[in-house]
């Protein structure tokens, strides 16, 4: 159930809808639009009885939402959520297309610097970087951990780069909490409910990798299980599902952008790295995400691939990424979107010729 307010409904008018509704035994979520504010209601197993709640001042109406997200729907809120950072300019959701760009992992702290250097001139908003891996093998390199968390909080001092890093469980969801600007939670985890939960009782925006293989339905649902919480912060990521086909690491799934944009008013980025998870593959893809609508990036870059502790194939050479801003500045003027320009503009503004791509 939904409880849309008059354009011109005062704050105290939503505060006593929304203790009718707690009242009555439900959560009320207040989101407020541009135009009005919706409250969602959600606790509610059966129908709630929509008659009192229509007959208080400045409700416009109350509509019963038969999907079986609610919070994330566009019925919710109808214009885009667009997620600040207080003390920056950088938003994800707005029009500015968002660049998260970094290593897979934090290795050491001379690593992270030299990535997070290189990604910050070429114009990245966001410094990406695992401190804690979530890794098929037991034997292969499990992260830094806190001290991780600790490198990339110096490079958000010193470079003014906003800090998205994965939690793996609850007990690095509460220390990725108070470290980091955006807590990821991996494809792995997308339908680890208690998880899920906690993050949405964290403070910080979420940011929700697609399960590889994952409905639209079920990334939206992962939304809504962190917003039910009373987190409304929440980035969706389309990092491609696994297919029959053997030339990429996983198939980007492209479609979802505009069918995710039509049923959510959650921002959605692009991860190209574990999408193809081949270097050559990723600028073309960014490219390709930019031109679909996407509202930002989630990149891995590396100052030294080759020898990369994880995902040194799918990562891309500093030079690389400056030619990737360059690329998608262009692309984002022809959609109607900027992408940052804060760092130094990288001289050549070409696109590669189609072999190299
Ligand atoms: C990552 O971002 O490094 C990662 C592990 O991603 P995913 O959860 O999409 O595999
Ligand atoms: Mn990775």
């Amino acid at each position: 159930m939904l409880v849309v307010m008059q354009a011109h409904a005062t704050e105290d008018q939503v505060r006593s809808v929304c203790r009718k509704i707690e009242s009555l035994g439900y959560r009320a979520h207040s989101i407020p639009g541009a135009e009005r504010t919706a409250i969602g209601i959600t606790g509610n197993k059966g129908e709630v009885e929509p008659g009192t709640l229509e007959e208080m001042p400045g409700v416009q109406e109350v509509i019963r939402v038969t999907k079986p997200y609610k919070l994330v729907s566009r019925d919710l809120k109808e214009d885009d959520t667009i997620i600040r950072f207080a003390g920056t300019e950088a938003t994800i959701g707005g029009p500015a297309v968002a660049v998260i760009a970094g290593p897979c992992a934090i290795e050491s702290r001379e690593q992270a610097f030299a990535v997070a250097e290189r990604v910050q001139r070429a114009g990245a908003q966001f410094f990406r970087g695992g401190a804690y891996k979530p890794r098929t093998s037991p034997y292969s390199f499990q992260g830094l951990g806190e001290e991780g968390l600790r490198i990339m909080a110096e490079i958000r001092e010193q470079f003014g780069l906003r800090i998205v890093t994965e939690a793996i469980d609850n007990e690095s969801l509460e220390l990725v909490n108070e470290y980091a600007d955006v807590i990821q939670i991996g494809a792995r985890n997308m339908q680890n409910f208690s998880l899920l939960k906690r993050a949405g009782r964290a403070r910080k925006p979420v940011l929700i990798k697609r399960g590889m293989s994952a409905t639209l339905e079920e990334l939206l649902m992962a939304a809504e299980y962190v917003m039910s919480e009373g987190n409304y912060n929440v980035i969706l990521c389309e990092r491609g599902v696994r297919t029959f086909a053997d030339h990429t690491r996983n198939t980007l799934d492209l479609s979802i952008i505009p069918a995710v944009q039509r049923l959510s008013h959650l921002p959605i980025v692009v991860d190209p790295s574990h999408g193809t998870g081949k270097r050559n593959k990723v600028t073309p893809l960014s490219r390709a995400a930019v031109a679909v609508g996407a509202d930002g990036l989630i990149v891995e870059v590396h100052n030294d691939p080759d020898k990369a502790l994880s995902d040194g194939m799918q990562s891309l050479y500093p030079d690389q990424f400056d030619e990737l801003m360059a690329q998608i500045r262009q692309i984002a003027a022809v959609v109607g979107r900027t992408a940052a320009n804060q760092g130094m503009q990288p001289a050549a503004i070409t696109m590669p010729a189609r072999a190299r791509a």
